[in-house]
């Protein structure tokens, strides 16, 4: 957790715990005069709220006892609030509980178990990713490393543990490779593997590459946190891929929380809990600007209170669901409600969760990480390749047409190339479907990594793909192209030991040599450019000639 979020938790704190003495002397008092039969129905609910409160916001704070027997008491006075009034000795019995209650409040105030904090959502998006490679074995170690650049990767080798450590002092890597022989006898490896902990404290990620598979070596790696382990002979294209997975989880937007409750601390704290975290979070003060809030801050998730004294969550979930473009937002109740049947009933009205107070900083996390993660990937799953994570078909249809539209209205051109992997029959063929599909995620990440962030990629069939250039004009995009094909071939798979690779052609056509064309007659000329390159022989860049101007 950063310094200054740590600061603000404790501070918060701090002034709960400043201001819970005179809570607790408002709660004395309210139950005394329930003792003498001095509290009306209103009364009684106040009681009833200070309690319930109490309840919630005391386990957050580090008063897990307080915050239990509270909610003991705020169950019966919940019933009173229904029935008719109790009789004289079961409110003097209540009011000597709450008695003892705000007595046995100076118990010590537990810190929450602070949250893990991951601090990759604030690193730059554009840059390449740094790779520390730790392998003893020097060619292996050169070899990978330039395997590794071809994907744009920045590579820097060590040839044992304890250099990568030195220069870990005053640089930290996005991703750290180590060759390591987990069950080999003898000390080296040992020695070797007794400074991954200090280096874990960089926060990289890490990949095991290993020449011992077996069960026990794998999970010793997963108990020192490797996030993949790879057996030599290596398959580059396979160690890429994982790579890449860990790069776009690392990549990925903080996730957008607004915080709906009307204990100002504790949505406070909820807050600085979910930045300490990583996450964007805001809190929603005024219910009725929630729907003018929803449309800015755009949350991924919204956690709310179930019980506020203007209007209950679920009034405002049902303000937020009359919303076409809302009804997916997942909405997660945040209450001390332990009624079960209350909780069905909040569900019933257009939320998917039910989160109970007291919760500790942890599970929150955790809790919002997870649902956030979930509807992320649902909405990936709609529009994304499952096999390469880029767009399908039909929206990378939609992003020519819509960029080619774009040039002509700023005036610069755009270019459109479609790639095709030649003779990718025969790898399914020679090799297996698992190795077709290798090779077709191999080309994507190649993509995907020699493109700008303002490029979109697409894959269009099979084993077709389409990129969309904005502001590139034709030569440049075939530099750009002319450059992915030579990587592209100099990539070697690996089958059940046999190595092969693959060329690639490519067709391209600018906006700027076809200035009337749509989005989709561009698609057709970069086609028809694609088929030239196919028949020209495989393996090289085309570009669609500029249409012959008919003279009258
Ligand atoms: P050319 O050089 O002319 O492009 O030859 P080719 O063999 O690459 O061309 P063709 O388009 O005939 O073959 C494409 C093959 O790609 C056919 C199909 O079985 C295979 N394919 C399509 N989608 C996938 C996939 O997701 N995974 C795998 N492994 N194969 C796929
Ligand atoms: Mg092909
Ligand atoms: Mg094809």
């Amino acid at each position: 957790m950063p310094p200054d979020v740590a600061a603000q938790l404790a501070r918060l704190r701090a002034d709960y715990l400043t201001r819970l003495p005179g809570e607790l002397a408002a709660l004395r008092d309210l139950a005394d005069r329930l003792a003498v039969g001095d509290l009306d129905r209103a009364g009684i609910g106040e009681l009833h709220h200070r309690l319930h409160k109490l309840a919630g916001s005391g386990g957050t704070f580090g008063l897990a006892g307080l915050s239990a027997r509270a909610r003991a008491l705020e169950v019966r006075a919940k019933d009173w609030l229904q029935a008719p009034a109790p009789d004289a000795a079961t409110r003097a019995a209540f009011a000597a509980e709450v008695g003892a209650l705000a007595a046995g409040a100076g118990e010590a105030a537990a810190a929450s178990p602070v949250p893990a904090w991951s601090p990759s959502p604030t690193r730059p998006h554009e840059r390449a990713a740094q790779v520390w490679l730790v392998e003893d074995d020097p060619l292996l170690g050169r070899g990978l490393k330039r395997q590794l650049e071809s994907f744009n990767y920045q590579v820097r080798l060590f040839p044992c543990l304890a250099d990568a450590e030195q220069v870990a002092r005053d640089a930290c890597p996005d991703l750290m490779i180590l060759d390591v022989t987990l069950n080999e006898e003898g000390e080296d490896a040992d020695t070797r593997l007794a400074l991954l902990p200090r280096l874990r404290a960089l926060h990289c990620s890490l990949l095991f590459i290993s020449t011992v598979n077996d069960f026990h070596a794998r999970v010793r790696a997963a108990q020192l946190g490797a996030l993949g382990y790879f057996l030599k002979p290596l398959d580059v294209p396979r160690l890429v891929n994982r790579m890449e997975q860990i790069r776009n989880q690392q990549r990925a937007a903080p996730q957008r929380v607004l915080i709906v409750d009307d204990d100002r601390d504790l949505a406070e704290h909820y807050r600085l809990v979910l930045l300490g975290a990583g996450m964007e979070a805001e809190v929603l003060d005024q219910p009725e600007a929630i729907v003018e809030r929803i449309s800015v801050f755009r949350p991924e998730l919204v956690l709310m209170d179930l019980h506020m004294p203007a209007f209950s969550g679920p009034d405002l979930a049902g303000v937020i669901r009359q919303h076409d473009k809302w009804t997916g937002l997942p909405i997660v109740y945040l209450s001390a409600e332990t009624d079960l049947e209350l909780q069905v009933a909040a569900l019933n009205r257009g939320a998917d969760d039910f989160l109970i107070k007291p919760l500790s900083d942890a599970q929150l996390v955790s809790a919002v990480r997870a649902r956030v993660g979930r509807a992320r990937q649902l909405d990936e799953l709609v529009s994304k390749d499952s096999l390469t994570g880029l767009l399908k078909h039909a929206s990378i249809k939609e992003a020519a047409e819509a960029e080619t539209a774009r040039a002509r209205r700023i005036g610069k051109p755009v270019t459109l190339a479609m790639l095709d992997i030649d003779h990718f029959k025969t790898v399914n063929d020679s090799y297996g479907h698992a190795a077709g599909d290798l090779v077709i995620s191999s080309l994507a990440v190649l993509l995907r990594q020699r493109l700008r962030k303002s490029d979109v990629i697409g894959r269009y069939g099979g084993e077709e793909f389409v990129a969309v250039l904005p502001e590139c004009d034709a030569a440049h995009a075939q530099a750009l192209l002319d450059d992915i094909r030579q990587r592209f071939a100099a990539l070697r798979f690996s089958h059940e030991g046999r190595e092969f690779g693959r060329t690639l052609s490519v067709g391209l056509a600018c906006s700027a040599h076809h200035p009337d064309a749509t989005g989709a007659e561009l698609l057709i000329a970069a086609d028809e450019a694609l088929y030239a390159a196919k028949r020209g022989g495989r393996d090289q860049v085309r570009a669609a000639p500029a249409p012959t101007l008919l003279t009258p």
